[in-house]
């Protein structure tokens, strides 16, 4: 099968590689679409610690069962459109047998520490996997992943019903995250990013306000912060919109040494609770349903996804900022 291989850090190329071959427990999925994401970009520049290379990456993907391996017990015949939720938790370290299998002490992901979806084919265990209604298409369906990530955040963030929230970043994330607040009764929401383009997006999907720089939100306070960028210095912004008894949700990954400046007086006299996120957990299920029921719309964010050979111009695209969910479709 052809695959994007990444040799080393920097450096990636389309191959023939085996096709994968199911043990037991596994399906092997053909993907028609596996989301590019920033944690592919940590991949690419070697800033992923738990990567090893080569490998063939792609965490966020949809496609249709081709194979079994032995011991599958699920319902799976050829033909079955699934997303697949990449977690690879060991299920007996504290942290997984306490319910918290994305803090799991041996944490693996399907194209994170295993090959991955930017490929023709993928063999995945069979229990991650989920089934699409047929009206969900293949890049839909991998939009299950980073929604699944943003249900977990909101679970963190608690209930938002009636208050007013700020989510700095419009990126895929941002935008999902925004969808999801509002869904859950959360408003006025607030958006603020640098691209003027997305904040369009996050009008048309219900944002009160979209500015490209907090500065323009007159001193308005907020119940709740959102960061879905990662970047320290609008992490601190965040916290700085936040009223009294605030909670701020940091969702975006920033660097591992990142520090941020806060004022432990603030956190003290103004209450405020700062909750952070940590990928998927118990959430693909929801996502699936969120996207099968239309309470998501993932349309605004996708583009016309490219061939296996365009994944250095997604990379691109990503960089400078344009479009918002870049798309591989292997084959
Ligand atoms: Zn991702
Ligand atoms: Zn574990």
């Amino acid at each position: 099968m052809r695959a994007l291989v990444l040799d080393r850090p920097g450096s990636f190329r389309v191959a023939d590689v085996p096709d994968p071959a199911p043990r037991p427990a596994e399906i092997v999925v053909k993907v028609d679409c596996c989301g590019v994401c920033g944690t592919d970009m940590h991949i690419l520049a070697g800033e992923f610690p738990p990567t090893p290379y080569p490998i063939i990456p792609g965490h966020e993907f949809a496609g249709q069962v081709v194979a079994r391996g032995t011991g599958v017990a699920q319902d799976l015949p050829d033909g079955t459109r699934v997303a697949v939720d990449p977690s690879l938790y060991c299920g007996w370290c504290r942290q997984c047998r306490a319910g918290r299998g994305n803090l799991c002490e041996h944490w693996g992901a399907i194209g994170d520490t295993v090959s991955g979806a930017f490929a023709e084919y993928v063999a995945v265990p069979a229990v991650n996997a989920y089934r699409l209604p047929d009206h969900i298409g293949g890049q839909y369906g991998a939009m299950a992943e980073p929604l699944s990530c943003a249900v977990h955040g909101i679970r963190r963030l608690g209930p938002v019903a009636s208050d007013a929230v700020v989510v700095v970043g419009a990126g895929t994330m941002g935008l999902l995250l925004l969808q999801l607040l509002l869904h859950a009764g959360a408003g006025p929401v607030a958006v603020v990013d640098r691209v003027p383009g997305r904040l369009d997006v996050a009008r048309r999907l219900g944002a009160a306000q979209a500015v490209t720089d907090a500065s323009a939100l007159d001193g308005a306070r907020f119940d709740a912060a959102v960061d879905a960028t990662g970047a320290p210095e609008a992490i601190e912004t965040a916290i700085g919109l936040l009223g009294r008894g605030g909670r701020m949700l940091v969702f975006g990954v920033s660097p591992a040494d990142a520090t941020i400046r806060v004022s432990p007086f603030r956190v003290y006299n103004d209450e405020l609770t700062i909750v952070g996120s940590m990928a998927v957990l118990r959430s693909f299920g929801a996502a699936v349903d969120m996207l099968a029921s239309g309470a998501v719309d993932p349309r605004p964010l996708l583009g016309e996804p490219l061939p296996l050979e365009g994944f250095g111009a997604a990379i691109d695209h990503v960089r400078a900022g344009e479009g918002i969910k870049w798309h591989i479709r292997p084959s």
